[in-house]
């Protein structure tokens, strides 16, 4: 009798180890483009360019669970956001978002002298509590990414919460697929229904046109691209490291992590003319 309990729990809790494992698993962000995408543009000679640092954050808040270190390793205090910003404004730049830049890439609009994205990525609830007050603050535009999936959960914003901040004008709604999938590797049926659906599912529930796109993860090949231009998405992010947008680019365009930094050392970073060099790992 004795023995089959030991053989139960040690099932058990192997299953429950193995879980576990699997969910505190942290997928890394891609730096780099894919080779197959490279290859694909490597006789294409862009006909527009121009730098714009488009900041990325995750979460903006005071971490509760000190024990928590990857929620702690994607964030940054409410204070030191609120500095960025200021930082940004007192030096004159414009808060744009990538609709915006869709309109400049499009000839429909000039891009102003001084111009930045703030965009966050997984539509975290501290977005409400902690950004968009400050965005408020100091009259700033910036991008949500949204994972439909993952909304109405404690971690994550309710639906009512994204209404109120698409009503303030300030901040645009992006498209980070249904579930959060890395995309890569998927069968194009299913990238298919994670980008198509998350675009349908965010302008029906909030009324809008949904045109930016986020790759979880920074994930993309040439298929994911395709699906994503098709769906009728006009800018899509990634997370290799660079501020150069082209319109060859379009598509995977870099972002900056601007960390801690503010004052001088978050101007440097993002007027720094920065793009990811052919065989050179961008690791930063
Ligand atoms: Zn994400």
């Amino acid at each position: 009798m004795l023995k089959i309990l030991i053989i139960f729990l040690l099932f058990f809790s192997s299953i429950l180890i193995y879980k576990n494992s699997n969910f505190n698993k942290v997928i890394p962000d891609v730096v780099e483009i894919p080779p197959e995408v490279q290859k694909s543009i490597a006789n294409t000679k862009p006909t527009k360019q121009i730098y714009i640092p488009i900041l990325l954050y995750h979460y903006v808040e005071y971490v509760k669970d000190a024990g928590d270190t990857i929620r702690k390793s994607l964030n940054i205090i409410p204070a030191v956001f609120d500095a960025e910003v200021k930082t940004l404004k007192d030096k004159g730049y414009t808060f744009l978002t990538p609709k915006d830049l869709a309109d400049i890439l499009d000839d429909k609009s000039k891009l102003p002298e001084r111009s930045v994205i703030l965009s966050f990525d997984d539509g975290y609830r501290d977005f409400y509590t902690d950004v968009f007050p400050i965005l408020k603050k100091y009259n700033a535009k910036a991008i949500t990414y949204i994972v439909p999936n993952f909304l109405n959960k404690p971690n994550n914003m309710d639906v009512w919460q994204l209404k109120e901040i698409v009503k303030s004008g300030l901040v645009e709604i992006g498209a980070h697929t249904m579930n959060h999938a890395y995309l890569v590797g998927l069968p194009k049926k299913r990238v298919e229904y994670e980008v198509i659906q998350s675009k349908k599912y965010l302008e029906k529930q909030l009324g809008i046109q949904v045109v930016s796109f986020a790759y979880p993860y920074g994930a993309f090949d040439n298929q994911a691209i395709n699906v994503v231009k098709d769906a009728g998405f006009k800018t899509a992010v990634t997370t290799i490291h660079g501020n150069l947008v082209m319109d060859i680019n379009r598509y995977f365009i870099y972002r900056l992590r601007p960390g801690a930094r503010v004052g001088e050392s978050l101007i440097k970073l993002i007027e720094e003319k920065s793009f990811p060099k052919p065989g050179s790992p961008n690791v930063y």
